[in-house]
């Protein structure tokens, strides 16, 4: 049998779990068999059943800490690492970055609630969006959450609001830099076409319209590039505009204390993936902002950045349970597992690629084996992966995918009404539920038949 060497069996960094295929605490037992957080997978499905959601805490500890220490170590600032909740946004993932000492950036009103739930000092949060609903606005103001005015719109609604409670509001702006990211290359742009921020050229406008509100403080700026980034060169011009920013915004009389460089570092999803360690990214952006603040003269700024992929993406994993095989002969072995698209909507939506096996024979792939993957929703493009080697398959094996932690539940939906999988921690051999199972009837809590149909059967 021909066998690849298994991703497996790679060397695990524990220091900057990005770097990693697998969740750190990931090993395969003497008999052969997948274990996560010292718990066996098998077991896991066995007693939380199928689709499931895995999360480790040992990974998502390291990679929380990697950002404290790397920016302790190069930053003679402060700073504040702070997660992008958007990457899966729960009460317990509030909990442990908070517990971390992380800060929480969130972008609607269910986000910011579950920060709060999970016990995230309010000073700690920034609320982003660019369309805040007035009802957002009102319920971060009343939270004493940092906005991050993205517009216009934000700012006067802001100051309108500042006028009516007479009294100062801090607020921090989001500009677009005109670096463009791409995989392996980036470009700039006069004006970065995005939804998102205030064009880097209409600043000056900017600065002067907040001086001439009454209540409205501003203390920092930020901006985010993009996301599942490997290079460290837009990061570290990135901050280099930041600074010239700064000091524009010094010339209006804005005293601009913290600097947020938003997110971006990207993960190893497949063997092919080589992303910089969370070290080096801190160093990069720490080393740049340092480097241009002497050469201004300027006081360290608070350093802020804003990881969601690269804190929780390699912690999770998912379980399916392989159901129906369709042999298309000469042409793919279609296999179907119990999930697909509304548990993970990221392949159909981006073509993203995972590694994946089998839990009960996870070394081996055996390159005759080529499946196709698919989930089990009523769309041709629910598809997982294309012709993966596994060892052979048969139904009711379970297989792991791994890099899930990110945009997979927070993404989720219910397409053809499939309730979402449980999700659990794994820690020391234990494993808690930190997201109850949906059920089929959970699904219909919301809808309603108007009075004069029931009248009607
Ligand atoms: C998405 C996003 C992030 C996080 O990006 P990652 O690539 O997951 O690190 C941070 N800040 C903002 C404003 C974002 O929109």
């Amino acid at each position: 049998m021909e066998e690849k060497k298994s991703f497996l069996r790679q060397t695990i960094d524990l220091e900057s779990p990005n770097k990693n295929i697998v969740p750190v605490t990931t090993s395969v037992e003497v008999d052969g068999k997948l274990s996560v957080g010292g718990c066996s997978v098998e077991e896991l499905v066995r007693k939380y059943d199928s689709p499931l959601y895995v999360l480790d805490e040992i990974t998502l500890r390291n990679s929380c800490r990697a950002y404290k220490k790397a920016l302790k170590k190069y930053y003679p600032g402060k700073s504040l690492p702070i997660y992008a909740s958007k990457a899966n946004s729960s009460i317990f993932m509030s909990n442990l970055v908070s517990s971390e000492g992380l800060g929480l950036d969130a972008v609607s009103e269910g986000e910011l609630l579950t920060a709060l739930k999970g016990g995230v000092p309010n000073e700690k949060i920034v609320f982003h969006g660019n369309n805040k609903s007035d009802k957002e606005i009102q319920f971060a103001v009343r939270n004493n959450i940092k906005i991050i005015v993205d517009n216009d719109f934000d700012l006067k609604r802001l100051e309108a609001i500042s006028n009516s409670l007479n009294h100062d509001l801090e607020i921090m702006i989001r500009f677009t830099p005109g670096i463009e990211c791409h995989t392996h290359e980036y470009i700039r742009t006069g004006s970065f076409d995005s939804k998102f921020g205030f064009g880097i050229e209409y600043l000056n406008i900017l600065f002067a319209s907040i001086r001439e509100t009454k209540h409205l403080k501003l203390t920092g700026i930020h901006a985010h590039i993009g996301s599942q980034i490997f290079e460290l060169e837009p990061h570290n011009d990135l901050s280099e505009i930041m600074v010239k920013v700064i000091l524009d915004a010094k010339k209006f009389g804005h005293n601009i204390e913290e600097l947020n460089v938003g997110g971006g570092l990207g993960i190893k999803y497949t063997e092919s993936d080589d992303p910089p360690s969370i070290d080096e990214w801190v160093k990069t952006i720490s080393n740049s902002v340092i480097k241009a603040c002497q050469k201004n003269n300027l006081d360290f700024p608070t350093l802020m950045c804003e990881p969601g992929r690269s804190i929780v993406s390699t912690a999770g994993i998912t379980i399916y349970k392989i159901g129906a095989f369709k042999e298309i002969p000469g042409i793919r072995t279609y296999l179907s597992v119990d999930g697909g698209m509304s548990d993970n909507p990221r392949p159909i939506t981006y073509q993203s690629n995972y590694s994946a096996c089998l839990v009960s024979n996870p070394h081996n792939f055996n390159s005759k084996n080529k499946y196709t993957i698919a989930g089990k929703h009523c769309e041709s493009g629910d598809v997982l992966f294309k012709e993966i080697e596994l060892a052979d398959c048969k139904t009711g094996d379970l297989i792991c995918v791994f890099g899930t932690g990110a945009y997979n539940n927070s993404m989720s939906s219910n397409y053809n009404r499939i309730p979402r999988p449980a999700a659990i921690l794994v820690c020391d051999g234990e494993a808690e539920i930190i997201q109850k199972r949906e059920s089929p009837s959970d699904l219909l809590k919301y809808d309603v038949l108007p009075d004069r149909f029931i009248k009607q059967n």
